[in-house]
This record gives structure tokens, sequence and C-alpha cells, in this order.
């Protein structure tokens, strides 16, 4: 990136010369700010910072879908204090209703409703949603859990689970599936 004259070779005569075979090569950041390197090096330094959290805005608008009162008031509760906008629902077809309405970025779905199983649910609202869909649920024999990702969930996480996971959990989806969700 530089011609040979940006670096500056010199002998350093406060060290023992004889202890190194070559002279000490000096870096000089005079030499950068002479050549106007160091303000296109930081404005692309902080462009990309910015063009990375453009991206991956940290903050989601989440529905849950879950039927029993406190695991659903919890991880509410829990999604919030990361910072995400949460909306809530107890059945599957209220679930949907706010998928239409609300169009979130993250669902968080339950498998064992009342009203109709979550699996179906997922199926139902594959073609009208691309949503994040990370399924919270008690079962855990794989024949579920290949089912569950086969109807279109983006990943699986296992009760009992602490908000932390589910929000990485939330956050790894989001990045692999990019900068437009
Ligand atoms: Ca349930």
């Amino acid at each position: 990136c530089c011609r040979g004259g940006e670096y500056e070779k010199i002998l350093n005569d406060d060290f023992d010369n004889s202890l190194f075979n070559e002279p000490f090569i000096v870096f000089e950041i005079d030499s950068i700010k002479e050549h106007k390197l160091l303000f296109p090096i930081t404005t692309l330094i902080i462009m990309g910072v910015f063009i990375q959290k453009m991206r991956y805005k940290k903050n989601k608008k989440i529905l849950i879908i879950e039927d029993e009162p406190r695991v659903r008031a919890a991880l509410a509760a829990a999604l919030s204090g990361f910072g995400h906008q949460v909306t809530q629902a107890a059945t599957a077809l209220a679930g949907l209703e706010v998928v239409v309405r609300e169009r979130p970025e993250v669902i968080v779905l339950d498998l064992g409703l009342p009203d109709l199983d979550g699996v179906d649910l997922l199926r139902m609202l594959r073609p009208v949603s691309d949503a994040v869909v990370i399924v919270a649920t008690a079962r855990v024999a794989e024949d579920d859990i290949v089912r569950t990702l086969d109807a279109g969930a983006d990943d699986y996480v296992c009760k009992p689970f602490s908000p932390a996971q589910l929000d990485a959990r939330i956050r790894a989806s989001m990045r692999r599936l990019g900068p437009n969700r």
C-alpha cells in the first residue's frame, strides 16, 4: 500500500545493536498523516461498523405464541428486557392473526397449543410470513424436531431453556438469514 520511503529504517542507538542482526523498522505515524491515509482509513472503519449495525439491528419485533401464561409472561419480560418489542398470543389462531396484522420479524412458537398443533400452524404461517421462527417446546423426540424443521422452523430450543440462549439463537438465525431478515 505504501512506497518504500514511507517506512523509515533507522538504527536505534539506545539498544545494544550487537543483539540484533537487522536494523529496527519503524512505522512512522507521521508519514500516514502526511499522505492523508489516516482520514480515509478511519472513515472506512466507521462506515463498516455503521453498516454492520444497520444490517443486524439488535431490537426485533417478536411474537410469542405460547398457551402457558407463566411461561409466556416470563419469556415476554425477558425478551423485552433485551430491548425487543414483544407481542403475545395464547392460541395458534390468535398468533396467526397477529402475524398477518403486525408482521413480526421473529416468532417464538410453542408446539403444544390448545387449538392447533404448532407444526400445523407453522405450515399455515410460512406462505404469509418470512419471519424467523424459533420453536420452543418440551418435545424432545427426534421425530418432532425433524418434522418441525421440515415444516419451516429456523431453529429449535427444548424446554427448559434460558432467555439468554433464546436471544442468542434469534441473533444467530438473523445472521444466517442475512441483512434483510
Ligand atoms: Ca403448550
